[in-house]
């Protein structure tokens, strides 16, 4: 029996396991893909107080160690059922129960697809979701990128050290992310806003060849790329787990500041938690927060 399991080892889970750690509690941290979570394909970080540059791999990395080297226990299964008995979870992944007497879900969020028909054909033949992943495939090509985030903004801008020409493709005139970053991308000569529209598109034999995008008075373009990196924002994993938390209309876990949820013993962490602002540092707050009051909840 573990004192907390924390489910997801991304910036949130992380810090969750180095205070429930420093409060002395055994501590499983479950992982279904590889620690780091969506932080890991971020390649400059500059936003973090006292990290004023630093990977989103190299961050990882060290939090996930420090983590390990307090005494976290780590198993890369995906949990996809959390049973209450009181004061007993069972945490259920493919291959086994874990039992705790707190859980935090720290799961964060996938992809979300763009929607255009064939996109999920091209995944690999043109279409990724990660540019830090596989900017190097279009060395010296064109390519666009989609969406009006951080996300956006900062693929468009690594693509531009890498690609020959960067298209970014955005549905309004005005972006969701960080304005430093889009003006960065403004400086940028082999880097084109395309604003106020959407892919409406795909063209491909086997590989993507070009994007048909459309404005807002209907007029079409034809962009020549080889990739299409598309960062229109996330969906929170909570689906396992929503017998016990209360989720809103898309899907985000309601909780407390404190990170409680509902059912005593659960607590929600980082971005698939109902919150104003998803950043690194909200992330690692809400880790701090929820294995404080899982604590807490333990003492009680
Ligand atoms: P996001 O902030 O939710 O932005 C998603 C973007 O995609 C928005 O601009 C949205 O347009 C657009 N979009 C959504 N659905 C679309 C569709 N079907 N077609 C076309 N465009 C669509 O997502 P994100 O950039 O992945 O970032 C997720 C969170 O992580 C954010 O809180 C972000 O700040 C954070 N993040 C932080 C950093 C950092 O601090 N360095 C880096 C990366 C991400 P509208 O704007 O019109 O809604």
């Amino acid at each position: 029996m573990t004192d907390i399991i924390i489910i997801g080892a991304g910036p949130a889970g992380l810090t969750a396991a180095i205070y429930a750690r420093r409060a002395a509690k055994s501590v499983l941290v479950l992982e279904a893909k590889g620690y780091g979570g969506q932080i890991i394909n971020t390649p400059h970080i500059e936003n973090y107080p006292v990290a004023a540059h630093i990977s989103g791999f190299d961050f990882a990395t060290k939090v996930y160690e420090q983590a390990k080297a307090l005494g976290a226990e780590f198993k890369f299964e995906k949990a996809i059922e959390i049973r209450d008995d009181g004061e007993i979870k069972t945490v259920v992944t493919p291959k086994n129960e874990y039992e705790a007497k707190a859980v935090i879900i720290a799961t964060g969020s996938e992809n979300r697809k763009l929607g255009v028909e064939g996109e999920d054909k091209l995944v690999g033949r043109g279409i990724s979701y990660c540019a830090t992943c596989d900017g190097a495939f279009f060395r010296k090509k064109n390519v666009a990128v989609v969406g009006g985030g951080n996300t956006a903004l900062e693929d468009a801008l690594y693509m531009a050290d890498i690609a020959d020409k960067v298209y970014l493709i955005h549905r309004r005139d005005s972006f969701r992310g960080e304005e430093a970053t889009a003006e960065k991308l403004r400086q940028r000569e082999n880097v084109e806003l395309v604003l106020n529209s959407q892919v409406t598109k795909l063209n491909a034999e086997k590989r993507l060849q070009s994007v048909e995008v459309t404005d807002k008075q209907g007029n079409t373009r034809t962009l020549e790329v080889s990739g299409l990196f598309v960062a229109v924002g996330r969906i929170p994993e909570n689906k396992s787990f929503e017998n016990l938390i209360e989720l809103d209309g898309a899907g985000y876990a309601a909780s407390a500041e404190n990170c409680r949820t509902k059912t005593p013993g659960v607590f929600v962490a980082g971005d698939n938690r109902q919150k104003e602002v998803r950043q690194l540092v909200t992330a690692a707050s809400d880790g701090a927060v929820a294995a404080t009051e899982a604590v807490k909840y333990l003492n009680e």
